[in-house]
């Protein structure tokens, strides 16, 4: 990294665990085709719930532990030393901000998604892994806040409202834009963007054969509450094929 290369990463008082899976998250979400050159993954501090840390503005998918700033609660770099930051980091945020339970926050705008943000048809679950949609996505229309009609969420008042619309919820869709997607830790939320992603190319599918059965109300909240038995098998294999391809 240019004019960085020698300075210790921001990161390094982080227990390396974090770091790591802060890191192989940005990576995975890129390999599964939830992030592309845009969108970011942030997680809460563990030592500090004031604080979050997030990559400076850059491809998630190059993203290396010197990469990652630390923010307040208000959504501003700690000491970002002439690093570009994301205008959109006021998503993270103000998420942060109202839901104390969430340790992490992905923003992508992953293609499945798209068709269930502009549409009145609602993201609703198709299996098991997808009970955390609950009764279904609810959609943010980001046009009643946003004043430079741009699109964008470049505000902590836009980032409050679309706290907001996402309530208590594990996917709020952004009309136009595409989704923020929260988890109780990275490897959850990492789960949630990449089985809201193949939820809807599924549900996409089915509405070709007629009308879709989902999973009731009922199922979803039992699916959504449900640990694997083996929490570790996908983020094993996730992260063997970025280890992989980063070789
Ligand atoms: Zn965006």
């Amino acid at each position: 990294m240019t004019g960085h290369a020698a300075r210790q990463a921001d990161c390094a008082r982080l227990d390396p665990q974090f770091v790591e899976d802060l890191i192989s998250a940005n990576r995975i979400l890129y390999d599964q085709g939830v992030l592309d050159a845009y969108g970011h993954v942030s997680a809460r501090d563990p030592d500090d719930p004031n604080r979050f840390w997030l990559s400076r503005s850059m491809p998630p998918a190059l993203v290396s532990p010197e990469d990652l700033l630390e923010f307040d609660i208000g959504g501003e770099p700690i000491a970002a030393g002439g690093r570009k930051v994301f205008f959109e980091r006021y998503i993270h945020s103000e998420v942060y901000r109202s839901r104390r339970d969430v340790m992490a926050v992905l923003h992508c705008h992953s293609p499945g998604l798209i068709p269930f943000c502009n549409s009145a048809t609602a993201l609703r679950p198709m299996t098991q892994p997808a009970g955390f949609l609950g009764a279904g996505a609810p959609v943010f229309e980001l046009r009643e806040v946003d004043d430079g009609a741009d699109m964008l969420i470049r505000t902590p008042a836009q980032g409050r409202a679309l706290a907001q619309a996402l309530g208590r919820s594990a996917v709020v869709l952004i009309r136009g834009h595409g989704a923020v997607i929260v988890g109780n830790s990275i490897r959850q939320a990492v789960w949630r963007g990449i089985y809201s992603e193949m939820n809807a190319k599924q549900q996409l599918e089915a509405a070709r054969l007629g009308p879709i059965r989902f999973l009731s109300p009922e199922e979803a909240e039992h699916a959504a509450k449900t640990v694997p038995n083996d929490p570790a098998r996908t983020w094993t294999l996730w992260k063997h094929r970025v280890s992989r391809t980063s070789d």
